[in-house]
């Protein structure tokens, strides 16, 4: 095994390489595409994802619990390889429901957050026995109806929209008018309407933002959420058993983005969990981690078809792009588009670089996956890598547009 001697980004030592070859749970990135049997794929490393979570489990006190929020990576495979190793699955839809209890995941387990639950998701969620994160006054109604009919209590906790926001985090998803959850003033109404329906009610859940790597934001918003709770807790219908203080825990992709401290978090967290044993005694607390969890552990990988120049610049044209993974294009609510890590994983020892622009097959300039990247020089044939790809990759593209074949995924 040799260290790289190629360009390649920094962030994505968490692979090593074989010769000129990269190495995916094991084996050579050449070998892996064999065995995959097409190009594009997508990759995703269980010893990447094992780490992880040890790394999490030691940084963090131990009476915190990690949840997945399984959006960032609804791939079966991973979600049941995640459900053996989380203390539980968050799910936003009926359908990731279907994957989380196929997986084998503790329906006590699991929680349902979303902003537009169907009746009928209402339902299967009381059926399943999940832990339903309320978003308005008409899920109360419909869940005490449901409750009725299905002579099945609703274990409800009450997503809060707090009155603050997670500072420095890429997506907002809380403070100010949001579409998410009971905005904090609100919530006494709310509680009063969920003990009077007497639904089963265990406590709050609080998500300000999502990829932040500033460990004092995320530590602030975990002890606003924290204390937004305790004032809440007031109102509540019964003692409160569970405590989300959401996540947001973000991971490096551009250059100069330094890796989030957790040291910092899991001290911060240790403070709130003392607090919590008499604030709120026997509850949970709760951290509910996506990107953070899978994003390093998975790569794309697409396949040159083309080499070409224009006028002076080099394009790699490769076999897949936006339409398997839109977040790498920056069309997936970034504001400036920046190149994620790339390498040509078949190309690892490489002396001699150019510099080329990664783009796919399809017919719009925003299907780019490297602009202008130093990369080693590649031919029809290579493998080109976007590392950092195992979050918001495949289920978050639209695969359907321009009709080109579906992406695969592996786990390895
Ligand atoms: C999307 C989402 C997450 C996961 O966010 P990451 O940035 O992937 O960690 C967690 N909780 C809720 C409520 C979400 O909507």
């Amino acid at each position: 095994m040799t260290m790289p001697t190629a360009p390649v980004h920094t962030t994505m030592n968490q692979f090593s390489t074989a010769g000129n070859q990269l190495l995916v749970g094991g084996l050579p990135l050449r070998h892996l595409a064999e065995r995959v049997g097409q190009t594009p794929f997508y990759a995703y490393d269980r010893n990447l994802l094992r780490s992880r979570m040890a790394e999490l489990r030691l940084a963090l006190p131990e009476n915190i619990k990690l949840h997945f929020a399984m959006k960032a990576n609804p791939m079966p495979a991973v979600v049941g390889f995640m459900a053996d190793m989380v203390d539980g699955i968050d799910v936003a839809s009926a359908g990731e429901l279907k994957v989380a209890l196929d997986a084998g995941a503790d329906p006590h387990e699991i929680s349902f957050a979303g902003p537009g639950k169907r009746n009928t998701e209402l339902r299967q969620a009381v059926a399943a026995g999940v832990l339903i994160n309320i978003e308005s006054f008409r899920e109360v109604d419909l869940l005490a109806n449901i409750s009725l009919e299905l002579e099945l209590p609703a274990r409800v906790a009450v997503r809060v929209n707090p009155d603050f926001e997670l500072k420095g985090s890429g997506m907002k998803m809380g403070g100010g008018p949001k579409q998410f959850g009971v905005d904090a003033e609100l919530v006494p109404e709310l509680l009063a309407k969920i003990g009077d329906h007497k639904l089963a009610f265990e406590g709050f859940h609080l998500f300000a933002g999502s990829q932040n790597l500033k460990a004092e934001s995320i530590c602030e918003a975990q002890q606003k959420s924290y204390d937004l709770a305790l004032a809440l807790s007031r109102y509540a219908p019964s003692p409160i058993s569970f405590l989300n203080l959401g996540g947001g825990f973000g991971i490096p992709y551009f250059p100069g983005e330094i890796r989030l401290d957790l040291k910092s978090i899991g001290r911060n967290l240790e403070q709130l969990a003392n607090r919590a044993k008499a604030d709120f005694p026997g509850a949970s607390l709760v951290i509910e981690l996506g990107r953070y969890l899978v994003g390093e552990a998975g790569i794309y990988v697409s396949r040159v078809i083309d080499r070409k120049v224009s006028r002076g610049q080099t394009f790699l044209v490769v076999d897949g792009g936006l339409n398997h993974h839109l977040s790498a294009s920056g069309n997936f609510g970034q504001v400036i588009r920046k190149n994620y890590p790339v390498a040509i994983g078949t190309r690892m020892n490489a002396i001699q670089t150019e510099i080329a622009s990664v783009v796919g097959p399809l017919c719009t300039p925003l299907d780019i996956l490297a602009d202008r990247m130093t990369l080693a020089i590649a031919e029809p044939g290579d493998l080109v890598v976007v590392f950092q790809s195992g979050a918001y990759g495949a289920s978050a593209s639209p695969q359907r547009f321009l009709g080109h074949s579906d992406v695969i995924e592996v786990l390895v």
